[in-house]
C-alpha cells in the first residue's frame, strides 16, 4: 500500500545514504529574492493586468531585445542581458503564464502541480547550478522512478527504473547481490551491435541490457511515447536512461539534483518580475502581432518557438514533434493518502495507452498544508503521447535531423534573429542544457556582439547519459 513520499536515513525524498551522498545538494541552498522581500505566498504570484491583457499598445515602443517565449531560454537571455549589459527586453508569450514548459502552480486542493508534466532538475554543470541558485531556494531530491513491469511469468511487478540489481532479481528470480554479479548478468544478456557502435535506439538498448529487459522496459514504452520503435530513433534517446550494476536506484547520475522550494514558476518570477529592464506581455502570438504591426522597434529578435513555424512561408515539410495529453484525475480518498508508490510510475507495457503516471503529492517541495497531511486526496496525471497538440518533444532520428539542418541553414541567414531553445534548436534539451545553451549565447553577445550559439545543439550530449 502506498504510504507517502519515500525517505531514507538522510531525509524525505532522499536515496539510501551511500547514493544520496553522490548528490552535491545536501541541504537547503540558494536565495529567493521575492521571499527575502517578505513575499509569503506560494508561486505563482498574480501578474499585473497589463502583462496578461495581451495589449501591446501599453508595451514599450523600443527595446534592445524582442524575445518570443517566456520559457527558460528566453528568461535567461533577458536576465543576463539586463543584469550584465543593461539591455532592455520585451518578452512575449502566446500562453497566459511565464515559465514555458516548466510552469507549475498550486491547484484548487492546494497541491503544487506542473502544467506540462513532472519536471526534475538535475545537472552536471556547476555554472548552471550557480546560476539557478540565485533565483530560488532549492532542496535536495533524489528522483526515483518505479515501473510496473511484467516478470518472467507475465505478472506485473513494481521495480526500480533504471534497472538495478533489484529489478532483475524481482523480474527474473535472480539472486544478484554484487556489482560483479550484475555485470556478469548484463554480459550474458547483452547483444553486441553488428557494427560495434549502436546505430539506433534498439541497438543501444540491446547492447546495454539485452533482449529480456529491452522487451519489458524499453520497446513498448518507446513505441507509445514516440509512435516509433527504438530502431527508428537515434541511440541518444535510449541512452538518456542509465543502466546500473549497483543498487543505486536514482533516475539521474548528475552531481546536482534538487527541487525549487516554491516551485519552478518562482524562478521565473525572480528572474523577470523584479527587473525594470524586462517587460512582459502574455497572450500574445508573435506571428499575429507581427502581422498586425504591433511589435515594438527592436535591436535583435530572440525566437524560442518552433523553428519550422518561423519559416512556415517557405513551404518546406514541417518538423515532427510529439505532444502529450495529461489526463488528470483527482482521487478523493486514497488509502493512506497516496495513489501510488512514487512520484513517477512508468508503465512500459503495450497494454496501457499511457506511458507513466505522475502523483505530485510525493515531492517534498509541496506547500506546508500538503506536507502536514491536511490534504487527504491526491492529484494524478496519466501521460498519453500524441502527434497532435502543443509541440513538446523534437523526435530525434536521421530524417528529422536532416530536415532540421535545412531549417538551420535558413536560420543562419536570417539577419538579426537568434533561434534558441528546445523548439528553435529542435533539440531534446533538459532544463539545465537549455539554461547552459542560453548562457553561452549570452557569452557570445558579450564577447563578439553577436547573439549566436557557441556550440551546435548536438554537442550537448544525449542528456543525463551514463557516466
Ligand atoms: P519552452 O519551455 O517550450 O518555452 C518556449 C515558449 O515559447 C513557450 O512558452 C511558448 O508558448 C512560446 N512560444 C512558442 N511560439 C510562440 C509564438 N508564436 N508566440 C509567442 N510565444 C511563443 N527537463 C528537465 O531537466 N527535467 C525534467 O524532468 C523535464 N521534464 C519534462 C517533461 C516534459 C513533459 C517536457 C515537455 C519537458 C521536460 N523537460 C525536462 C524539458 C524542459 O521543459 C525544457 O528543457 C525547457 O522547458 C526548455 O525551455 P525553452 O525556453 O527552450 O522552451
Ligand atoms: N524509456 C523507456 N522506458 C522507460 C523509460 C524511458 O523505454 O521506462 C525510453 C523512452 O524511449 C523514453 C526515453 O527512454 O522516451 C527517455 O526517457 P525519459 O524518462 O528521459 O523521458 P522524458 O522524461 O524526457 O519524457
Amino acid at each position: 500500500m502506498p504510504s507517502g513520499p519515500f525517505a531514507s536515513a538522510v531525509g524525505v525524498g532522499r536515496a539510501e545514504p551511500e547514493w544520496a551522498a553522490l548528490n552535491k545538494v545536501a541541504g537547503i541552498v540558494g536565495s529567493d529574492p521575492f521571499e527575502s522581500s517578505g513575499e509569503q505566498s506560494e508561486a505563482p504570484l498574480k501578474l499585473d493586468d497589463a502583462i496578461t491583457s495581451g495589449d501591446m499598445s501599453t508595451a514599450p515602443k523600443k527595446v534592445d531585445l524582442l524575445i518570443v517565449g517566456a520559457g527558460l531560454s528566453g528568461a535567461v537571455i533577458a536576465e543576463r542581458c539586463s543584469k550584465e549589459l543593461g539591455m532592455t527586453s520585451l518578452i512575449i508569450d502566446v500562453r497566459d503564464h511565464i515559465g514555458g514548459n516548466c510552469y507549475d502552480y498550486v491547484e484548487e486542493h492546494g497541491i503544487r502541480a506542473s502544467k506540462y508534466g513532472a519536471h526534475l532538475f538535475h545537472t552536471k554543470f556547476e555554472r548552471v547550478w550557480d546560476y539557478v541558485t540565485q533565483f530560488s531556494k532549492w532542496m535536495p531530491f533524489d528522483h526515483r522512478v518505479k515501473g510496473m513491469v511484467p516478470d518472467k511469468d507475465g505478472v506485473k511487478k513494481l521495480v526500480p527504473i533504471p534497472p538495478v540489481q533489484e529489478t532483475v532479481n524481482t523480474l527474473f528470480g535472480e539472486a544478484v547481490d554484487s556489482e560483479d554479479k550484475m555485470q556478469a548478468w548484463y554480459e550474458k544478456e547483452r547483444v553486441v551491435p553488428a557494427g560495434g557502435e549502436p546505430a539506433n535506439g534498439e541497438e543501444a538498448a540491446l547492447s546495454r541490457v539485452g533482449e529480456r529487459l529491452y522487451e519489458r522496459i524499453f520497446k513498448h514504452y518507446t513505441k507509445k511515447q514516440w509512435d516509433k520503435y527504438p530502431a527508428e530513433l537515434d541511440a541518444s534517446v535510449l541512452m538518456r536512461l542509465p543502466c546500473r550494476t549497483s543498487t543505486d536506484d536514482r533516475y539521474f547520475n548528475d552531481e546536482w539534483q534538487a527541487l525549487p522550494l516554491h516551485g519552478y514558476t518562482r524562478i521565473f518570477e525572480n528572474m523577470l518580475l523584479r527587473d525594470p529592464n524586462i517587460s512582459l506581455r502574455l497572450n500574445v502570438d508573435f506571428f499575429k502581432a507581427r502581422e498586425e504591426k504591433q511589435l515594438p522597434e527592436y535591436g535583435m529578435l530572440v525566437y524560442t518557438g518552433p523553428i519550422d513555424s518561423y519559416f512556415a512561408q517557405q513551404g518546406m515539410p514541417r518538423l515532427e514533434y510529439r505532444s502529450l495529453r495529461f489526463e488528470e484525475e483527482w482521487v478523493e480518498a486514497p488509502p493512506e493518502g497516496y495513489f501510488q508508490e512514487a512520484m513517477v510510475v512508468n508503465h512500459p507495457s503495450a497494454d496501457t495507452e499511457f506511458t507513466r503516471i505522475v502523483e505530485y503529492k510525493h515531492v517534498p517541495n509541496q506547500p506546508e498544508a500538503v506536507k502536514r497531511g491536511d490534504v487527504k486526496g491526491t492529484l494524478i496525471a496519466r501521460e498519453v503521447s500524441s502527434a497532435v497538440g502543443d509541440p513538446y518533444y523534437p523526435v530525434p532520428n536521421p530524417e528529422n535531423r536532416a530536415l532540421y539542418e535545412r531549417y538551420r541553414e535558413l536560420a543562419e541567414k536570417e539577419e538579426g534573429v537568434c533561434f534558441v531553445g528546445r523548439l528553435a534548436s529542435y533539440k531534446y534539451f533538459n532544463m539545465d542544457q537549455a539554461i547552459l545553451n542560453a548562457l553561452e549565447i549570452y557569452d557570445n553577445l558579450k564577447e563578439t556582439g553577436k547573439l549566436a550559439p557557441k556550440r551546435r545543439p548536438e554537442d550537448f550530449g544525449p542528456g543525463d547519459g551514463p557516466k
